[in-house]
């Protein structure tokens, strides 16, 4: 991974014993950044951030971010990534994400307030709902269905980014919001749900690779080293944003499917299933903005960022079998 030199020397990550989370941590520590990791393990695991205990540089704080972030010592920059993420998480953790998005994230845009530091909300895609717009700008306001099983995550992020604006307005907080598109990577949970994680799981067990629909939904996938690295190209700008961060190029799921079968050498057929309600129909973020403004764009190429994953979970899969942690 890319490091250079970065206008912090303290960070809060609320949320970095995640996917996207722990690859932050690394990229900040390895850009010279101390780094305090804030996770209460609902949907992540200390085991992301195992290979950073020996550094004194990093610090992980077990704590809910729904209550009020105690720490101590400066810190020039808060990212605040502490959510639920995936689908199948959300969905079983509607109160928990409603909470994460609301009073955690006041509860770190306090903390951000309190240290004159930097704060970067890590938004998403999903405020655009189902979108009407091709390619998503962040001119678009969205359409989202406030009462339907996503509104959980698709309105607590879209409540965070009136808050994070209420506390730039109000109190003056540095603020910017990063609005990130389908990310993949090691890392992720083989039974969190998304898509990736289910084809590789399904494909290296040799089982049916499950496609929603007819699988002629897109989404736009994006390697999870250019999207943190473009988190840390918005934070240290002074752009407010809404910044979208994502892979402009467009595939299918079905496409997915086949190109992940074919990664993973595996025979696996196609089993389409029941699509879950108001999944997005398109999803393809406009980056004009990220390029413009951060020089940012994605770097690697969907192959390459496909099979270093599958790679990884090949490994995991494997200690697993040996019995190993
Ligand atoms: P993840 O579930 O792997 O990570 C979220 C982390 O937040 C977990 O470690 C979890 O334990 C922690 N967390 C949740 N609630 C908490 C709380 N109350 N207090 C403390 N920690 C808490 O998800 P991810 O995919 O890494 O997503 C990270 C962030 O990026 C989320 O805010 C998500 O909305 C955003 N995002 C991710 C994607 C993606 O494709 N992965 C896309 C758009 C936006």
């Amino acid at each position: 991974m890319a490091t250079g030199q970065v206008p912090f020397r303290r960070a809060v990550v609320t949320g970095g014993c995640g996917f996207v989370g722990s690859h932050l941590c690394d990229l900040l520590l390895d850009s010279g950044v101390e780094v305090v990791c804030v996770d209460n393990f609902l949907t992540g695991t200390a085991d992301n951030v195992v290979h950073r205990r020996a550094d004194d540089r990093f610090e992980l704080l077990v704590h809910d971010v729904t209550t009020p972030i105690p720490v101590s010592g400066g810190v020039d920059l808060v990212l605040h990534l502490a959510s639920p993420a995936s689908p199948q998480d959300y969905l079983r953790l509607p109160i928990e994400t409603l909470q994460a998005g609301a009073q955690g994230t006041f509860n770190a845009l306090e903390l951000a307030r309190q240290k004159k530091a930097r704060f970067v909300l890590a938004s998403t895609s999903e405020v655009y709902g189902d979108p009407l717009q091709h390619p998503q700008r962040e001119s678009y306001w969205g359409n989202v269905n406030p009462v339907g099983p996503r509104s959980v995550y698709d309105e607590a992020k879209r409540f965070a980014e009136a808050a994070t604006t209420a506390y730039r307005t109000e109190h003056g907080v540095d603020t910017a919001i990063v609005r990130i598109f389908n990310t993949f990577g090691p890392r992720m949970r083989a039974d969190d749900g998304r898509a990736v994680p289910t084809f590789v799981r399904q494909a290296l067990a040799g089982e049916p690779l499950t496609v929603t629909g007819d699988g002629s939904q897109t989404r736009s996938l994006c390697y999870v080293d250019d999207t943190v690295r473009g988190i840390l190209a918005v934070a240290s700008g002074r752009h407010t944003g809404p910044v979208n961060l994502g892979n402009s190029a467009e595939t299918t799921v079905l496409e997915l499917a086949h190109l992940v079968g074919e990664l993973c050498g595996s025979a696996s057929p196609i089993e389409f299933v029941d699509r879950p309600v108001d999944d997005p129909g398109r999803r393809k973020p406009d980056i004009t903005l990220a390029w413009d403004k951060f020089g940012w764009r994605p770097e690697t190429e969907p192959r390459k960022g496909l099979s270093t994953t599958i790679d990884w979970f090949a490994t995991q899969l494997h200690h697993t079998a040996a019995g190993e942690r």
